[in-house]
């Protein structure tokens, strides 16, 4: 599988919003974007004005990026979101994203960053509903448990949320620090989203391919 290797500051730099790629740096005044805010390489501080399909392709890689995923699995991701009836298609597809297994991960404090907690679900460490479940992509469900498994609860980032809160848990997902397991309550609202990203621009990128 195709992987990005180049540092991941650049794909906020690039899309001009932190997309919180970095774990607990995103959150220090060390963060690539707060100290410069303009998109890498050489012309970065020149670019012009971006057209309308522009700003929705730029849109769509910023969201795709976020959650980490390759262009074929995100466009699958939207081809599912058009089926899903009673609300938008751009809530829609962002309900799908936050349900996958890494992201309720990373959304628990079972890594600093998604691209961490997909590791960690990847290798094993992660259950849902007791069981293995080492594919990050999977969407869960309400009432769906995912957990720490026992031999893994001594790794240095779950250590320290046993120890205490380490980040605010989203209302549609319930906490328990102390077992690292947690549970989806309901399904995520539009306002639990908690990066700043216009789906609709995404949806018109993609009716008009
Ligand atoms: Fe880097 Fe995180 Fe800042 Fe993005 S938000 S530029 S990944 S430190």
């Amino acid at each position: 599988m195709a992987k990005y290797t180049d540092s991941v500051c650049r794909l906020c730099r690039r899309e001009g919003a932190k997309l919180f790629l970095k774990g607990d740096r995103c959150y220090g005044p060390k963060c690539a974007i707060g100290k410069r805010p303009s998109p890498p390489g050489q012309h970065g501080q020149s670019r012009k004005k971006v057209s309308e399909y522009g700003m929705q392709l730029r849109e769509k890689q910023k969201m795709r990026r976020a959650y980490g995923m390759l262009e074929k699995q995100f466009a699958a991701t939207f081809e599912r979101a058009t089926r899903v009836r009673g609300i938008p298609t751009g809530e829609a597809l962002l309900q799908l994203l936050e349900m996958r297994l890494d992201n309720v991960a990373y959304r628990l404090g079972f890594g600093a960053s998604r691209a961490q907690a997909r590791q960690f679900v990847t290798h094993n460490h992660i259950l849902v509903n007791g069981k293995k479940a080492n594919i990050a992509s999977i969407t869960l469900k309400v009432g769906d448990v995912v957990s720490v498994a026992p031999g893994s609860r001594d790794i240095e980032v779950l250590k320290a949320l046993r120890e205490g809160p380490t980040h605010t848990v989203p209302k549609w997902l319930e906490l328990n620090a102390d077992a690292l397991e947690g549970k989806i309550l309901q399904k995520p609202e539009r306002s639990d989203i908690d990066l700043t990203l216009s789906e609709h621009l995404v949806v018109e990128y993609y009716s008009k391919r």
